[in-house]
């Protein structure tokens, strides 16, 4: 940063000059949306200072009405938009609108990065991307030459000017002492963006983006200025007069979205507590669904003054798909953020929503199923972290659930896989696994397929976590097909194929399994015979109680947990290659080729479950050992 008689210069951070480029150049059609965002940026400020206010009197002075002031020039082609609100200081200048950090913005500039690593998806990621994020304040230089922004803090007697092209940095000079409270911001329009500078054009879009804003929005032009918007909170007025599209454009100001809302929850509540919310499922998940730092989607306001977006006690993590506000009329309005989090008034309020969306979610299962699959799709996996994290809730939330099973490729509901159970069978059987296609082929799924008895495929993070936790759904319990000892003798099969099989009768195995057991030594917690196998030689299962194979396999990979593991190696003993070897074993003819046939054994059947063999070498030793006697 260089000292000039003008003032300092500073560069903009890359990621600033990244979405500089992409802003200017590809959003051009839409371009009017740059007053969307400032006047967003205008109605967020004052909302700041109106908080602030509530803890500290002095800071409104003697300007307390708060507004946003727009005017056009056409004789000098400028387009100003002005607000009293909290205004910016020397540093927040620079921090705001030089770099970009914890924004909408901020996760625009991580897409971006993230697609330039791959230019082929490059130019498809920047049209979505820009569909999907406000891209802020840095959208003026869609219209604009040069910006000035002059600004004052409130309770701060220094006022700054902040000057840029938008291509090789700013400057920040001081300002005079005349300045007002709050933001200043003047375009100087490009050549074709004349139109901006019309006060009739402008109070077109002005009405469009204005109209659920909560602050008053004048359009001043020759000296006479009038209210463009009514300035009322949406959510405060009846909903009979409230169209469609109105909601539609209040989610998308207040959630910062671009997409339709698939849900719209408008709800007054009075009684012991009273309170107004407003709240929105959205039709496309958010890049950062899975983002800890995520800011939260619910706002809430006390009558009518916005206190926070991060009040964590009003939605669960596992509604954080949840855009809108809540204005509520019991509590301080100089509550500090801090004491929010543990507030009763909040915590009724919660319960309260949590209610209501569960209930409509419910109604929407029943009477819109595919449009509940596609909501499914979208937000299911963060639903489901509510299955093991409120256990009050579980049992509401498992009916909720939706998944993938062997009977179909649609998406299952428990009470369906309930009505469809086979005669005799009184547990939900399920398959943890990391993709669906490879699951449907797994060995451990081979006595159930022969008595075509439905198996629930899992094949999300998540669902390692609720079905640690959760043992049944209207008391039948979850079993697990690898864990434990499957026996479905007393389950009627689809056509019996066990029976009606021309198959030898199973040899002796005890032997065998003695011997295989001896040469695997710790690598397994046991060895036996198997009843879940009917195809295939062997496959690895845990012990009621132990950890499920996919979450050893997870902690093994990222070093929680050694080779030693906590499986069990089941054997087949109708399989001919079993029963070979158990006469092999009975004989006691060549231990040291059991020996190398178990670890085979034991190596195939981790690659079923998309392990390596413990030692790779070795394996392609006793691999090239067998096929060569085959051959010879
Ligand atoms: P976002 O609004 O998503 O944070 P923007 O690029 O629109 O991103 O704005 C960046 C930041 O600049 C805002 O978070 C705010 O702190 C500051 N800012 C922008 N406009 C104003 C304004 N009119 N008054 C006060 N601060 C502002
Ligand atoms: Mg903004």
């Amino acid at each position: 940063m260089a000292e000039t008689s003008t003032g300092e210069r500073h560069e903009f951070q890359a990621e600033v000059n990244r979405i500089l480029d992409i802003v200017v150049n590809s959003l051009y059609s839409k371009r009017e949306v740059f007053l969307r965002e400032l006047i967003s940026n205008a109605s967020d400020a004052c909302d700041k200072l109106r908080y602030e206010a509530q803890l500290d009197g002095n800071l409104m002075g003697d300007d307390p009405d708060l507004k946003i002031t727009i005017t056009p020039d056409a004789k000098t082609k400028t387009l100003t938009v002005a607000d009293n609100g909290i205004g910016m200081n020397h540093d927040e200048l620079v921090a705001n609108l030089g770099t970009i950090a914890g924004s909408g913005t901020a996760q625009f500039a991580e897409q971006l990065a993230e697609a330039e690593k791959d230019l082929a998806k490059k130019e498809k990621a920047d049209m979505s991307l820009i569909g999907q994020f406000g891209v802020g304040f840095y959208a003026v230089f869609m219209a604009a030459d040069e910006v000035t922004v002059i600004s004052r803090r409130a309770g701060s007697d220094e006022a700054w000017a902040w000057t840029s092209d938008g291509r090789t940095g700013f400057e920040i000079a001081e300002a005079g002492a005349d300045t007002p409270r709050g933001t200043t911001i003047t375009l100087k329009l490009k050549k074709d963006a004349k139109e901006f500078s019309e006060t009739l054009r402008v109070e077109t879009v002005v009405k469009t983006y204005s109209e659920h804003v909560g602050m008053p929005v004048w359009i001043a032009t020759d000296g006479q200025s009038n209210q463009v918007n009514e300035a009322a909170a949406l959510w405060a007025r009846p909903k009979s007069e409230i169209s469609a599209d109105q909601y539609t454009e209040f989610y998308r100001h207040t959630g910062h979205a671009f997409d339709e809302p698939w849900l719209t929850l408008h709800n007054k509540a009075e009684g012991t507590i009273s309170y107004t919310s407003l709240l929105f499922i959205p039709s496309m998940a958010p890049f950062d669904l899975f983002d800890p730092a995520r800011r939260h989607g619910v706002k809430l306001f006390v009558r009518r003054v916005f206190i926070t977006d991060e009040c964590e006690g009003l939605v669960p993590a596992w509604l954080r798909f949840l855009k809108g506000v809540v204005d509520s009329e019991d509590l301080p309005l100089n509550v500090s953020r801090e004491v929010l989090q543990n507030n009763p008034v909040v915590a009724k309020i919660s319960k309260a929503l949590i209610k209501r969306v569960l209930n409509e979610l419910k109604k929407k299962a029943k009477k819109d199923t595919e449009g509940y699959a596609t909501f499914w799709e979208t937000f299911g996996q963060v639903l489901k972290e509510g299955i093991y994290e409120d256990e009050g809730r579980r049992q509401e939330l498992l009916k909720l659930a939706r998944f993938k099973s062997t009977g179909g490729d649609g998406w299952v509901s428990l009470d369906d896989y309930i009505a469809r159970m086979k005669e005799g069978q009184d547990s939900i059987y399920m398959l943890t696994g990391d993709k669906t296609e490879a699951m449907r082929q797994s060995p451990m799924l081979e006595a159930f397929k022969a008595k075509d008895i439905e198996v629930l495929l899992l094949d999300e993070p998540v669902d390692e976590f609720w079905t640690m936790s959760t043992d049944a759904y209207e008391e039948k319990p979850f079993v697990s097909v690898s864990r434990g000892d499957i026996d479905l003798s007393g389950i009627a099969g689809g056509d019996d194929k066990d029976e009606t099989k021309d198959e030898e009768p199973a040899g002796d195995v005890a032997p065998l399994v003695a011997m295989i057991k001896l040469a695997l030594e710790s690598s397994v917690k046991d060895v036996r015979e198997s009843k879940r196998l009917t195809d295939s030689a062997c496959c690895l299962v845990v012990d009621e109680g132990d950890m499920n194979m996919r979450l050893q396999k997870m902690l093994r990979a990222s070093g929680q947990l050694g080779a030693e593991g906590e499986r069990i190696l089941e054997i087949n003993a109708k399989h001919p290659l079993i029963r070979s070897l158990a006469e092999r074993a009975k004989g006691d003819g060549g231990s040291r080729e059991i020996e190398d046939m178990a670890y085979l054994l034991f190596d195939q059947a981790l690659i079923l479950e998309g392990e390596l063999p413990k030692d790779p070498a070795l394996f392609a030793r006793r691999m090239s050992d067998a096929m060569a006697k085959a051959v010879s």
